[in-house]
């Protein structure tokens, strides 16, 4: 689905008018190339104390990382920035945020298109003095309106460091370089919370997924598709699972990824045992679980029929508990093992004509939390990503002026890709996402509605 709307602001005549009635003026987004510098310019690590000289070592080229980046640790005038990086832990009093994040306003007019700003905070706990818990979550308010003023592509997002877990950690580093990265170009005003120091950073960032054999579900067509790419793309071999009647786009994929196909309703109740058949006998092991597999049958709840209620359930939620069940029973699910599951910005905010849907994602948001714990003690992990306003089939199908609202309705201004939740799901797959234990990471460009 093409955004005409995006097209004719970014041209010649039109991109003035746009400008002169004051309309919205997204930005086209750049995405991720392999091989691709981290950034185009330098970056800007702010913040006193030892977690921020720490962390601007590391991203000037510290032991092992390699980034080589242009680290500056004081603004130099009339430098444009690519990445702004705000180190906020060691704040114990509001007060205290003030020199940092007013150093940081100096260098925004100035920075890069698409260019980043990153906090790095902790996060506020009951535990903590009343002082320090409201300069904690003041970082959260802070970034979150910081991100609705950034223009041209740019995005703000936090790394939310929970207690103990250092500035340094696998985790902290990876959700960094994430958020620093075109990989999340659609994720705008998120604060992700690393919860430990597990994981581990790869030898190659361009292939982070080397030798993990990963399934995807739904993966026949839109951002099951685009997740099969993306995962095999960063070197996992890729099991793409869709019901037989979208055999034929299925076989695509998986030719397409040199990957193999497996025909499956994933509400089948032998689901879970046939995806590790499947992924044990062709390619010996399975790592990775990518619930994407997932359908809308809107009514209001006034108009709701029960075929359209169970049938959203079924696919949406059940399926994923029972794989879930089979999978974490097995003993063949335990060297690192991540599961992925698509939920929804519906399920964290409501939408009208949804509540089948809304059930099932925030369901999504509940299994992932609750599920995660089982599988630490193999290193594993288990977390959602909830797209905002994707263009896909699905979207499509939402009438032309609504869609066109929708669309509009977040900070970037316009609907994300495929691609996009593809690289969240693929972080989240991650080895250094290891410390990333049952959380939700929202791609919706900082979407108005919700959280
Ligand atoms: P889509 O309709 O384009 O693709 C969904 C795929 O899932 C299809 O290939 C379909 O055949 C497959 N599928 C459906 N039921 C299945 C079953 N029982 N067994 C196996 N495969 C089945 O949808 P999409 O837009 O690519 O969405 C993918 C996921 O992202 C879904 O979980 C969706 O709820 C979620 N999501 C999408 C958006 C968006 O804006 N498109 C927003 C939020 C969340």
């Amino acid at each position: 689905m093409t955004d005409t709307y995006l097209n004719l602001v970014n041209s010649g005549v039109t991109k003035k008018l746009a400008k002169q009635l004051g309309l919205p003026q997204p930005a086209p987004l750049r995405r991720h190339q392999p091989g691709q510098p981290l950034l185009d310019g330098p970056a800007l690590v702010l913040g006193s104390g030892a977690d921020a000289d720490t962390l601007a070592a590391l991203l000037a080229g510290g032991p092992g990382l390699g980034w080589d980046l242009d680290v500056h640790r004081h603004a130099v005038p009339d430098t444009r920035y690519a990445a702004v990086v705000l180190v906020l832990t060691e704040v114990v009093h509001p007060t205290e945020l003030s020199a940092p994040v007013l150093a940081a306003a100096g260098v925004l007019k100035g920075l890069a298109r698409g260019g980043r700003v990153v906090t790095v905070s902790r996060e506020a706990v009951a535990d903590d003095a009343p002082a320090v818990a409201a300069a904690r979550q003041g970082v959260d308010g802070l970034l979150r309106s910081l991100a609705k003023e950034l223009r041209g592509g740019a995005t703000g997002n936090g790394v939310v460091l929970h207690a103990g877990v250092p500035v340094d950690a696998p985790s902290s580093v990876g959700a960094l370089r994430f958020f620093l990265s075109r990989r999340s170009a659609f994720v705008d005003g998120q604060l992700l919370v690393v919860d430990s120091s597990a994981g581990t950073l790869p030898d190659d960032w361009d292939r982070p997924l080397a030798g993990r054999v990963a399934v995807v579900t739904g993966a026949a067509r839109g951002i099951g598709a685009s997740i099969a790419d993306t995962l095999a793309r960063d070197g996992a071999t890729v099991v793409a699972v869709d019901v037989p009647a979208a055999g034929e786009q299925l076989a695509t994929v998986a030719n397409r990824v040199r990957g193999t196909a497996l025909q499956l309703d994933v509400t089948a109740d032998d689901a879970g045992a046939r995806i590790l058949e499947h992924a044990l006998q062709r390619h010996g092991r399975l790592d990775i679980v990518v619930h994407n597999a997932g359908i809308t049958r809107d009514k209001l709840l006034a108009n709701m029929t029960p075929d359209k209620w169970d049938s959203v359930l079924a696919v949406n939620i059940a399926s994923q508990l029972r794989i879930n069940e089979a999978l974490l029973t097995s003993g063949d699910f335990t060297d690192a093992p991540r599961i992925v599951s698509l939920a929804s910005t519906s399920g964290i905010a409501g939408n009208r004509g949804q509540t089948n849907y809304a059930a099932s994602k925030g369901g999504v948001i509940g299994m992932v939390r609750a599920t995660a714990p089982l599988l630490t003690a193999f290193g594993g992990t288990a977390n959602a990503v909830a797209p905002g306003f994707i263009e896909t089939d699905m979207t499509a199908r939402i009438p032309a002026l609504t869609r066109q609202v929708a669309r509009r309705l977040n900070s970037l201004q316009q609907g994300g890709l495929p691609v996009d939740v593809a690289e969240t799901v693929a972080f989240l797959a991650s080895p250094a996402a290891g410390g990333v234990v049952g959380r939700v990471l929202r791609v919706c460009g900082q979407n108005m509605v919700g959280q």
